[in-house]
């Protein structure tokens, strides 16, 4: 049972918990649509081929779940036709789940912002309904989903139609979950955590967003670039921006977004459109990038967050990686910087991002100096990323001219990535073939 109905031909929700369904506007409706129901039953029409369906969970999961109408001891009644639509309505909320609503709305509430969980928002004759809503500022509404392991996939299902509904009605959707498989899904702002027991995400302890929330590299294409022109030019001298994942604390999204100093945006990574978190400053870069990118976009100042720390940026965005202004470049590095742009084709970065977790983790400390779980310099995972991608772009060609030319573009990558293993290795007084088996296996394990 179910005490939500959608009515498919008038396109409207019942909410049969009330006299008049919750329409006061359509005065005997429940008389009208059950004597109808009831009128169908007699000719035999089959439930699914009549007009009403769950308006509670399933259709909330994208499902189009029949059902009839009844009379029982003087109540109205809604049944589903099928018992796998019962079901649903019978899985009761996780602990973690309900953990997570309350954090969501302690975080709120410490961040000066008020907020309720199941909120059920008049959209017209319909409504949406939301699993923990923040007020922000500015009337800005953030509509928290929370998707965890402890729900079965078909959950996920009707994901992008949600969320759209809650954008196109002023509610900003925010999904979160614990499960790596749903945070790559692209239909909407996905967010992930960790998972975790119930009693640790109740916690007042730090409670880390691991995927989702990018900065924004903007940098130059030219011949000091450490990224591949997204383009897929040598170096077209535009301006480009890399998104690049980090890490946040959930406290700090919860208030930000409703805040409204963190922001989704659409990220375009070569054809692929993506769906990041990422700083107010950093969309409005963005912002200008697209609009002109032909110079880099100007720094902007990091918006302020809530309450008394209004002037203090939190999430300062990430200037360009330069390898001059970083004191931790090797010598070496800065020497071959101008054979490390001159390479032909390096893997794309922002790509290849999404792709994979450890990816995420490879990339996610900014500024990068080292990779987070090997301790290994950034820099020396690029050039080991360009000089595969120069052996992988010699084995794909059949010209024997573009193959010498290519050959000698691998040989150079191969001998940059050589010395500056040689050099890193010296100088943090490691086993030089350890170092380079090390960083072989990452980056070949992660760009396959
Ligand atoms: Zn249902
Ligand atoms: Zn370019």
């Amino acid at each position: 049972m179910a005490n939500v109905v959608w009515h498919k031909k008038l396109r409207i929700l019942l909410d049969l918990t009330r006299d008049d369904l919750d329409h006061p506007e359509l005065p005997d409706l429940w008389d009208t649509v059950y004597k109808t129901d009831r009128f169908y039953g007699r000719l035999g029409v089959p439930v699914s081929e009549r007009d009403l369906q769950c308006g509670g969970v399933c259709r909330d999961m994208g499902v189009e779940a029949p059902m009839h109408l009844r009379m029982r001891g003087g109540r109205r009644e809604a049944v589903h036709e099928r018992r796998e639509d019962e079901e649903r309505h019978s899985v009761p909320m996780s602990d973690e789940h309900k953990a997570y609503q309350e954090r969501i709305l302690r975080a709120a509430h410490e961040g000066g912002f008020g907020g309720d969980s199941e909120v059920r928002t008049r959209v017209g004759r319909t409504w949406i309904q939301t699993d923990t809503l923040v007020e922000g500022a500015d009337g800005r509404r953030i509509g928290w989903e929370v998707q965890l392991s402890t729900i079965d996939e078909r959950g996920l299902r009707g994901v992008r139609a949600r969320a759209g509904k809650a954008a196109k009605n002023g509610i900003t959707p925010a999904w979160h979950t614990d499960r790596p498989a749903y945070a790559q899904r692209n239909d909407t702002h996905w967010t992930r955590s960790d998972r975790l027991p119930a009693h640790v995400i109740a916690r007042n302890g730090d409670l880390r967003i691991v995927s989702g929330f990018r900065v924004l590299d903007f940098w130059h294409c030219d011949t000091s670039a450490l990224y591949p022109c997204p383009h897929g030019m040598r170096r077209c001298g535009k301006a480009h921006a890399t998104a690049k994942p980090r890490d946040v604390f959930f406290d700090d999204m919860v208030r930000q977004t409703a805040a409204g100093t963190i922001v989704p945006i659409q990220f375009r990574a070569g054809k692929a459109v993506q769906r990041y978190w990422v700083t107010s400053a950093d969309r409005d870069r963005l912002e200008d990038l697209d609009s002109d990118d032909t110079r880099l976009p100007p720094d902007r100042e990091t918006t302020p967050t809530t309450g008394a720390s209004r002037n203090r940026p939190t999430c300062q965005p990430a200037t360009a990686l330069s390898a001059e202004q970083d004191p931790t470049t090797p010598a070496v590095l800065l020497a071959a910087r101008p054979l490390l742009t001159a390479l032909p084709l390096q893997p794309a970065a922002p790509a290849a991002e999404t792709a994979s977790p450890d990816l995420e983790q490879r990339q996610a400390p900014t500024p990068q100096v080292t990779d987070a779980t090997t301790g290994l310099p950034t820099e020396l995972i690029t050039l080991q990323q360009a000089a595969d991608g120069a052996h992988h772009r010699l084995q794909q060609l059949d010209d024997h001219y573009e193959q010498d030319l290519q050959r000698q573009a691998w040989r150079q990558a191969a001998a940059v990535v050589q010395a500056a293993v040689t050099h890193y290795a010296r100088t943090k007084r490691l086993n030089r073939y350890e170092v380079e088996a090390r960083l072989r296996h990452l980056v070949r394990r992660t760009t396959q």
